[in-house]
């Protein structure tokens, strides 16, 4: 009977640790996601040709920074030439593909680099 309780108190313990670690694994990729998301006055369509590009994290951090930003990008960027909006996008990183659209697409929009929020 005390093993049978003392493997419930195991089980127990193991459960709220596992369930803590999921929330706060949750609230912090929340709290990402709600960074990377632009001022309402960017978060908008951009208003010409997109050209947008989607692949790894590893390959989008790698055709970033060859394009030589400053500061030195992150796992996504834009630019925009000859009035097009061209977006590279990781589909395998830590927020959503739309978000990081919506993040790069508001930089097209004119939203600058240091990521001013009107708050
Ligand atoms: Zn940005």
């Amino acid at each position: 009977m005390r093993h049978f309780q003392h493997r419930v108190v195991v089980l127990i313990v193991v459960t709220a640790v596992a369930v803590g670690i999921a929330f706060i694994v949750t609230l912090s990729k929340m709290r990402y996601q709600a960074e990377l998301e632009p001022p309402a006055q960017y978060n908008h369509p951009y208003h010409g040709r997109v050209d947008e590009r989607v692949m790894s994290v590893a390959e989008a951090r790698a055709l970033c920074n060859s394009l030589n930003p400053s500061p030195p990008a992150g796992v996504a960027c834009s630019w925009v030439s000859n009035g097009t909006c061209h977006i590279v996008l990781p589909n395998d990183y830590q927020a959503p593909v739309d978000t990081y659209r919506r993040h790069e697409i508001a930089h097209c929009n004119g939203w600058p680099a240091n990521h001013p929020h009107d708050d």
